[in-house]
């Protein structure tokens, strides 16, 4: 699995204490994170992980552009409830697209707990990807027309 790996300066010790008691299992997977989520995990657990931009300077936006392109299959993403962040756009943007890609992510420790506990975590499981598409566009005598098939159904 392709692992995502996120947390806010106030939520930084929980991950890292979380990725040390999961590190046996982490191994096994390919690690990526914001920059400096990534730098201490790797300094503290000595995982290998991909370091990604800063979350403030883009890497979250890089996160969430993982998960468009099908490139993540799991997030830990342990965002700060009680302050609000510079990058509060982007992180609302990852949390959508965590969303409407399907993609398994957990926000505190307890749903992380449940996600890489999981039989389905190490197994075959392919979560569905829904159809993002369903409109048609074609030019008829110089119109552009818009179908959407939702509003056949
Ligand atoms: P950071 O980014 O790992 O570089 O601190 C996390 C975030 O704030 O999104």
């Amino acid at each position: 699995m392709r692992i995502g790996l996120v947390a806010h300066d106030d939520c930084k010790g929980a991950l890292l204490e979380w990725c040390a008691w999961n590190k046996p299992v982490l191994a096994r997977h390919e690690l990526f994170a914001t920059g400096t989520t990534g730098s201490i995990i790797e300094a503290e657990t000595h995982l290998s992980v991909t370091r990604l931009l800063s979350g403030p300077k883009g890497g979250d936006q890089q996160i969430g552009a993982m998960i468009a392109t099908q490139k993540l299959d799991a997030l830990f993403f342990f965002w700060d409830p009680e302050s609000p962040q510079p990058h509060d756009p982007d992180v609302k943007a990852l949390l959508r697209l965590a969303t409407l890609w399907n993609v398994p992510y957990a926000c505190n420790t307890a749903t992380a707990d449940m996600i890489i506990s999981s039989p389905l975590f190490e197994g075959d499981y392919e979560p569905l990807k829904p159809d993002f598409d369903p409109r048609t566009v074609e030019v008829v005598d110089g119109e552009v027309v818009i179908t959407d098939s939702r509003d056949q159904e």
